[in-house]
């Protein structure tokens, strides 16, 4: 979850395809699922990659129900996106009946060196606050994008939520 153009479809179709869209339809929501292996265990993880709260209010509150894990992504270039993250949260834990909720914060666009309005350390800062992990990363150079779902399985595997099959 995130604002819209953060690049949250970038960065689905980075890990689902290996590729990079230049141009992804900022309208679209759609489900992805991907098997593979993290520390050496199988799993199957399914993606939803959501286009805007705000105009799907409805769809979302099922969709944060049922999610066991949450990626919010905002932009190294938008401070706004960074603020609006703290509003995901809110609404992640309004909806959520427990505080046990898996969650990486991600800031997209590291490549955009120049264009940069959050630092590091701000993420950093905010990630300790909630006691989660806060990964800097790019969908179009394809850095540590594998690492944010990596850490989202290891998070939902150690939730006390989760039922092993
Ligand atoms: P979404 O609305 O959050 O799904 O954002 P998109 O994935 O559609 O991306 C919005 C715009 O940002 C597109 O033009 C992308 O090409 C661009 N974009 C996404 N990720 C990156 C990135 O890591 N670096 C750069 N420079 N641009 C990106
Ligand atoms: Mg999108």
């Amino acid at each position: 979850m995130g604002s819209g153009g953060v690049g949250k479809s970038a960065l689905t179709v980075r890990f689902i395809n290996a590729s990079y869209l230049e141009w992804y339809d900022p309208t679209i929501e759609d489900s992805y699922r991907k098997q593979f292996t993290v520390d050496g265990q199988a799993c199957l993880l399914e993606i939803l990659d959501t286009a805007g709260i705000e105009q799907y209010l409805t769809l979302n509150d099922l969709f944060i129900r049922e999610s066991q894990g949450f990626v919010l992504v905002f932009s190294l270039t938008q401070r706004d996106t960074f603020r609006e993250i703290l509003k995901l949260r809110d609404t992640i834990y309004s909806i959520k009946s427990t505080f046990d909720i898996p969650i990486v914060i991600v800031g997209n666009k590291s490549d955009l060196g120049d264009e940069r309005e959050v630092e590091t350390s701000e993420g950093e800062k905010l990630a300790e606050r909630w006691g989660v992990r806060y990964f800097e990363t790019s969908a179009r150079t394809d850095t540590n994008v594998w690492l944010v779902f990596e850490e989202i399985v290891r998070k939902i595997r150690s939730s006390d939520h989760y039922k092993r099959p």
